[in-house]
């Protein structure tokens, strides 16, 4: 038998997505926690995520070990005071996970929700501040993985500083990949991870946060681990993570910054996925399948498409295509049934195109 040798596999999902070999290459060297140079790494990443925030001069990263769902929780934990109220912008699943977050550490919330392919109204969220003069805090969702859509985070952030509120953005699946300008939007915190825009390993979560604001918030966390409070210090002490740091996902996410430096940062790399999005969207429509959101709703992150019903079976396509080394995503939306492809990744467009064969010979043999 002659064996051919795998294909690289591709993940389009919203995450952990395709890494190159040089991220990957940097996994392979142990590090002491307390190494000059492993401070030093820390050091740099801190640096680099706040500026790729747009947070240089008044934020300061803090890491975190564990996925994005707990930097989303520790900001909420920590930024949120105890006697504070938080307004939570929903609509989709991430939104709702920050409500659940919320309602489990005992933190004073409302919602204001919105259908899954509406994007958050900000006019409808001045109302509700100019309404309840208790809300504090304002959390919001930039792209919502669930659908894909793009919430209007520059406008919402007008009139949450308008009204003399914080605003924290759970920028997940779009960091690195879309701008987000921390200090001109005044947010008060940014959530990100090390494995979607940036293209590292997962493993790494992250804070940027406003200084000012997080130099008030010692003891207010619920929780030991996901304190920021206590970590920025641990940082800004002795340089270290208070707890056993991941050391080679902190150094692939090293290697994954250098590279999307070489690439021309974030811009170019927004370039490359919308790229990536368009052949996409493309090449699915000609083959009969129809994009959940309008094309004005959409960011460049991830894609949900209708289920078109028998005899498409999207367990088939997925079996498939994973036998390919092809990984694509199911849907999350609440009404209806639907599939999704990613588009961010370290994947370029002849990797898009073998996704797009693959999927064209599955859609010709069903
Ligand atoms: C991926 C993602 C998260 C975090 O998910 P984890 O599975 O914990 O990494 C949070 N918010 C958004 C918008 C995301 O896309």
């Amino acid at each position: 038998m002659i064996s051919t040798p795998h294909p690289r596999t591709l993940l389009l999902t919203p995450g952990p997505l395709t890494t190159s070999e040089a991220t990957r290459a940097a996994l392979g060297r142990d590090w002491g926690s307390r190494d000059d140079d492993f401070i030093a790494l820390t050091a740099r990443l801190r640096t680099r995520l706040t500026a790729l925030a747009g947070g240089a001069g008044t934020h300061e990263t803090v890491l975190l070990a564990g996925s994005g769902t707990f930097a989303v929780e520790a900001a909420l934990g920590t930024l949120v005071p105890r006697d504070g109220r938080a307004l939570v912008l929903v609509n989709g699943a991430y939104g709702r996970r920050m409500v659940e977050m919320l309602r489990r550490m005992g933190r004073d919330h409302v919602a204001l929700e919105w259908d899954e392919d509406r994007p958050v109204d900000p006019d409808a969220v001045e109302r509700a501040l100019l309404a309840d003069p208790a809300i504090t805090d304002v959390a919001v969702v930039q792209c919502e993985t669930t659908s894909g859509l793009l919430n209007p985070v520059e406008r919402i952030a007008d009139v949450v500083r308008r009204q003399g509120r914080r605003l924290l953005v759970d920028a997940m699946s779009a960091f690195g990949a879309l701008p987000i300008d921390a200090s001109r939007l005044g947010l008060c915190a940014v959530m990100a991870s090390s494995n979607k825009g940036l293209e590292g390993v997962p493993g790494i979560s992250f804070v940027v946060a406003e200084r000012a604001h997080l130099a008030r918030c010692a003891g207010n966390a619920h929780s030991l681990s996901l304190d920021l409070h206590a970590q920025a210090e641990g940082f800004r002490g002795n340089g270290q993570w208070r707890f056993t740091p991941p050391v080679q996902v902190a150094a692939a996410l090293d290697a994954a910054l250098d590279q999307l430096e070489a690439e021309g940062g974030i811009a170019a790399r927004g370039a490359r996925y919308a790229a990536l999005h368009r052949m996409l969207v493309d090449g699915m429509e000609a083959l009969g399948f129809r994009c959940f959101l309008p094309p004005d709703l959409q960011a460049p992150i991830i894609v949900t498409f209708r289920d078109p019903g028998p005899p498409f079976d999207f367990a088939a396509l997925y079996a498939r295509l994973q036998a390919e080394g092809i990984v694509l995503y199911p849907g999350k939306l609440t009404r209806e049934p639907s599939f999704r492809i990613g588009c961010i990744g370290a994947i370029d467009e002849a990797d898009m195109r073998r996704v797009l064969d693959a999927i064209a010979r599955a859609a010709r043999s069903a």
